[in-house]
């Protein structure tokens, strides 16, 4: 099931090093000596996770039966096509990624939803006859999910830093960590 997400990703033209970028950019600020292998390492232990296989398998198949029009529906058909700002569905199967890894995934999530960094902006621009609804809110959830999931491995006391502002609430993507 592991390889065939990441093969589902390849072919819809997400390669991990990619969702490792859209990582780096929501913890570079926190972790300034994370690298991209430690970024890599996380998504592939999210991506071991049956319900994250479950949500990109799901969200992955609507875009491709969207694309090859053989939704059963007709007004599915154009909303997923549309990717119309009023369906919020994909967003809905994201929360699912990234209820996983908790309260640092999910503001991480919205964060990276709005500012689109990287693939997530290339798999938001207007690809004619490409359906990629749920595809972008897959992978920004699963790099907030990383994020995550990176954040709370990296408080440890053992390599906790104190010069390093890990509760800026201020922050928009500002996190929370466990006390
Ligand atoms: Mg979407």
């Amino acid at each position: 099931m592991y390889d065939k997400c990441i093969a589902y990703l390849n072919q819809r033209g997400v390669q991990l090093e990619d969702i490792a970028e859209c990582v780096l950019f929501l913890q570079k600020e926190y972790h300034p000596q994370l690298t991209k292998e430690k970024c890599l390492q996380a998504i592939r232990e999210v991506l071991h996770k049956r319900e994250v296989q479950h949500a990109l398998l799901t969200g992955i198949c609507l875009d491709l039966a969207a694309e090859e029009q053989v939704l059963d529906d007709d007004d599915l058909q154009y909303i997923l096509m549309q990717d119309s700002a009023l369906y919020g569905l994909d967003e809905v199967l994201a929360y699912g990624i990234c209820n996983l890894y908790g309260s640092i995934a999910l503001t991480n999530y919205g964060y990276i939803d709005k500012c689109k960094p990287g693939i997530i902006s290339e798999l938001n621009k207007d690809h004619k006859d490409t359906c990629n609804t749920f595809l972008d809110d897959i992978v920004g959830a699963i790099a907030a999910a990383s994020a995550g999931k990176l954040a709370h491995n990296l408080d440890q006391p053992s390599t906790r830093k104190k010069e390093t502002s890990l509760h800026q609430q201020d922050e928009p993507n500002s996190q929370r960590t466990p006390t």
